[in-house]
């Protein structure tokens, strides 16, 4: 049987600067949008990352439900594996109360005019939609730039609750591998 799979840029299961609370961060692999100023230009390539079943994601996170509040899926660009994320958010709906967060650089208007809107968006609490533009950044309250509209889509978060996210983080993970993320994040020298 053939099984879903999702291009995955990356992975972290433990964040405290995408989203309210302790959430588990997807960062999907690919993004044809190119936005300039882009800040995660590493997730565009679309042959990048791993690929990844979906229902050994979904155990993952399932797996840290007890750690963590809810998930961010961001990218690269969800909706452009929008069958894969939906898997995702749904598996995760199905079997925890995780809340749900979506990070995307299509617009409101791009995302409601797709065919599956309604069962795409059923499973997210919360979409955060539109371009990066470097003119418009902001870097507070999860959006990146001022042109990012925020849809509430349950009772679950406030916009207070995103305005508190903290807008960088540094992870340190077991292994020793440093991880900045955020809204705002700190630019690592490479090595
Ligand atoms: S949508 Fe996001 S990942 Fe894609 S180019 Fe724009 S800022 Fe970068």
């Amino acid at each position: 049987m053939l099984r879903a799979r999702i291009r995955l840029h990356s992975f972290l299961p433990h964040s405290r600067a995408n989203g309210p609370g302790v959430r588990a961060v997807v960062w999907v692999q690919g993004c044809s949008l190119g936005c300039p100023g882009c800040f995660n230009p590493e997730t565009h390539d679309v042959f990048g990352g791993e690929d990844v079943v979906v229902d050994e994601l979904v155990d993952r996170i399932v797996g840290l439900s007890d750690t963590i509040e809810g998930v961010t899926v961001t990218g690269g660009e969800p909706l452009e594996q929008r069958w894969a994320v939906q898997g995702i958010l749904v598996g995760i709906r199905e079997r925890t109360g995780l809340s749900s967060i979506v990070m995307s650089g299509f617009t409101w208007t791009e995302i409601r005019r797709l065919p599956d809107a309604a069962s795409l968006l059923e499973p997210i609490d919360v979409l955060i939609a539109g371009r990066f533009q470097t003119a418009g950044r902001i870097a507070i309250g999860m959006r990146g730039s001022a042109n990012k509209t925020i849809h509430l889509l349950s009772d679950r978060y406030t916009y207070d609750d995103l305005a508190s996210v903290v807008t960088s983080e540094i992870v340190l993970d077991v292994d020793g591998r440093i991880t900045a993320t955020g809204i705002d994040p700190v630019r690592l020298l490479a090595d």
